[in-house]
């Protein structure tokens, strides 16, 4: 589990100052308002406990669990049945930990959409370039990610990796 075994994109340090950026970039953005984080489980865990603590106002924070990946690599099916909060004539911030072809989360965003939000937003903390197969882009994104399968800050393969600080491409395993 350590650094060496990865080729490391995005080092902790750097993850947690551009958080504390997006933190500050949404403090001012939703001054006077009190907005609700949505978290796309699992992989938004560590994003939305960080950035939720880098807001300096109060703030809602909900969940939505909704799996596209199983144990793979490659998207397999869409968005199912999910539980939504209650979020109408809420101001919305969806937070995501990587769009790569934005199916999953233009999908969920227009089922949030349906249930009237005041405004909604979408928080990412990666966004692979060029893969999006629908128009949709993060309004608050920590980095753009080159097109590899990146593990660590909440992102997984096979349910392993979410637990490291930084983001990188591990050495073996896949
Ligand atoms: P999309 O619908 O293709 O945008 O799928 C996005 C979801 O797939 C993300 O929320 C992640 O859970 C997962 N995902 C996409 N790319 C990666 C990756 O490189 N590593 C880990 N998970 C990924
Ligand atoms: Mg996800």
């Amino acid at each position: 589990m350590d650094e060496n075994n990865y080729r490391v994109l995005f080092s902790e340090a750097a993850i947690q100052e551009r958080v504390r950026e997006l933190g500050a970039q949404i403090t001012r953005d939703y001054a006077g308002k009190t907005p609700m984080l949505i978290g796309l489980l699992k992989g938004s865990f560590l994003l939305i406990a960080d950035l939720a603590r880098a807001i300096k106002l109060p703030c809602e924070i909900e969940f939505i669990q909704s799996s596209t990946y199983g144990n793979a690599t490659q998207r397999q099916r869409s968005v199912g049945e999910v539980v939504l909060p209650p979020v109408e004539g809420k101001d919305v911030i969806i937070v995501e930990d990587i769009i790569d072809t934005g199916l999953s989360l233009a999908e969920l965003r227009a089922r949030l959409l349906d249930q009237r939000p005041a405004s909604l937003r979408i928080a990412a903390m990666l966004q692979k370039r060029g893969r999006q197969e629908t128009p949709i882009s993060a309004d608050y994104l920590g980095f753009d990610c080159p097109d590899e399968f990146v593990v660590g800050y909440g992102m997984d393969y096979a349910q392993r990796f979410r637990n490291l600080p930084f983001i990188g491409v591990p050495d073996h395993v896949i």
